[in-house]
């Protein structure tokens, strides 16, 4: 069983197109390796079992009556536990959720349904998606499949790890930071944060809604890019959602890139970058020679101020969202409170985690009356000044490229006391969301301890189709993505 749960979703769907294999099946087999092994893994806070195999059901039925099932129909999902399915706990990981139960389906768990995908579980990630490890989370840490003593990546690293370790095919995640590409890079797979705009976030719980966006995982950019398909499209129930047509990128994965003009991001393969990244980020850039492109060393001469101008913005953002969790709406409250305050008081203290509480603070600072010129001001002037950047650079080149992050998985534990050196994992991640342009990572390679390291390709916004193509070209060229963690 674990062979067919290695294939991609595009061939176990073929498979059960064609009855070679029958969706229950190989939903069970998901759902037994999920419970032989997550036990390590830590990658999933629930599973939804049933909703699952009713799902797989209906998938076979349909075969069986001879009628077209939609693409992906009857393949594994782990849907990222801040996203809402009906009926089952949606938590962000957070004490102060632990037992809500999702009264509505969100955009994205809506067309999953539609599609007959089985939801197998909600994945583990980082209270509220703050964080870059999966180290946050109320409940347990998420292990890397690749080496158990190191982490996953945050802050989708359950969904990221689901994956990488064939608990589940395909995942979705949300990616306000990094939180989609970061997992990927450290969990050998692909994971894609689209155009601001381009996915809904309706059910998603917000973090910081002027970055937030969701976005697939899987084992191959073919798969990542049906995924986008299915997931994608104008929604009204998100005011930022962009009214267009849904694409189809499939057609044009395997165009060829003769006279495709492709960006190496200077500052972002300079000092710090571990000399195993550097090395695969260059051989990247062999790769793209010998396929017909042409390789331009490209400036973003802000991108280093992307960290501080990201940490005001996400933090001022995430104090506001975070309000609502006031002990009487939402999810947990204290226990005889005296009078109304303590009740909204305690009930944020007891059910929120350090990070949060650091975040909410921090954000809540930067926005208050005498600081907001200063720093929230400051940080929006500044990421305009950031997009410009990006906006000069997409003149010259049709696509970025640059190490997903400076380093590869680091050890659990070696950064959770240093918030610091934890936000500094993002430095090559956030300026894709603050200019709202499409970018992913694939993998390219492993260092000298056998982590996978990922490749970031980013491209202006809307241009997925070609962004998917150059990631397609690269992914075909190498044998990286068949390699599989043995866990
Ligand atoms: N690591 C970043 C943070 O902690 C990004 C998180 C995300 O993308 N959700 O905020």
């Amino acid at each position: 069983m674990l062979e067919l749960l290695k294939k991609s979703a595009t061939e176990q769907s073929e498979a059960i197109k064609n009855k070679e294999i029958s969706a229950v099946e190989l939903v069970r087999a998901s759902l037994e390796r999920i419970n032989a092994l997550d036990e390590k893994l830590g990658a999933f806070n629930s599973l939804t079992e049933e909703t699952a195999l009713e799902t797989a059901k209906k998938v076979d039925e349909k075969v069986a009556n001879g009628e077209d099932i939609p693409l992906f129909a009857g393949v594994p999902l782990a849907l990222k536990d801040n996203m809402n399915l009906i009926g089952s706990k949606t938590t962000a990981s957070s004490k102060i959720l632990e037992n809500f139960v999702s009264p509505y389906n969100a955009t994205v768990t809506q067309k999953l349904v539609d599609n007959l995908i089985p939801i197998v579980g909600k994945a583990n990630l980082d209270e509220f998606a703050m964080g870059s490890s999966n180290e946050n989370s109320a409940f347990k840490k998420v292990h890397n499949p690749w080496n158990l003593n190191k982490v996953p990546g945050g802050s989708s690293g359950g969904s990221a790890a689901s994956v990488a370790a064939c608990e589940a095919t395909l995942a979705l995640g949300s990616d306000t930071g990094g939180s989609i590409r970061l997992p990927a890079s450290f969990c050998g797979i692909v994971g894609m944060k689209p155009t601001y705009g381009k996915v809904s976030r309706y059910g998603l719980i917000a973090f910081a809604s002027s970055l937030d966006q969701i976005g697939p995982f899987a084992r191959t950019v073919e798969d990542a890019a049906t995924l986008l398909e299915i997931i994608s499209g104008y929604d009204p129930h998100d005011s930022t959602s962009l009214k267009l047509p849904v694409e189809n990128y499939r057609a044009s994965l395997n165009n060829d890139l003769k006279g495709i003009k492709i960006g190496l991001v200077k500052e972002l393969v300079a000092e710090g970058l571990a000399p195993d990244v550097e090395k695969a980020v260059k051989q990247a850039v062999e790769t793209y020679k010998s396929l017909g492109a042409e390789i331009v060393e490209v400036s973003l001469p802000n991108i280093k101020h992307s960290i501080g101008i990201y940490y005001i913005l996400a933090t001022a953002e995430c104090s506001s969202n975070l309000a609502r969790f006031d002990g009487v709406r939402y999810g947990y409250r204290t226990a005889n409170p005296e009078n109304l305050m303590e009740l909204y008081c305690k009930s944020r203290a007891e059910g929120f985690g350090p990070e949060v509480k650091r975040r909410i603070m921090l954000g809540t600072y930067a926005l208050s009356s005498g600081y907001y010129d200063a720093y929230y001001k400051k940080a929006q002037q500044m990421r305009r000044i950031v997009t410009n950047d990006f906006l000069a650079a997409f003149e010259k080149v049709d696509a970025l490229i640059a190490p997903t992050c400076p380093n590869t998985a680091f050890d659990l534990g070696a950064k959770a006391e240093d918030p610091l050196a934890m936000y500094l994992t993002d430095i090559a991640t956030i300026g894709a969301n603050l200019a709202g342009i499409p970018a992913m990572s694939v993998p390219a390679g492993f260092d000298a301890d056998g982590m996978p390291i990922g490749l970031q390709i980013m491209a202006p916004q809307l241009q997925e189709a070609k962004m998917f193509n150059v990631a397609y070209k690269f992914e075909q060229s190498h044998d990286y993505y068949k390699k599989i963690a043995n866990i």
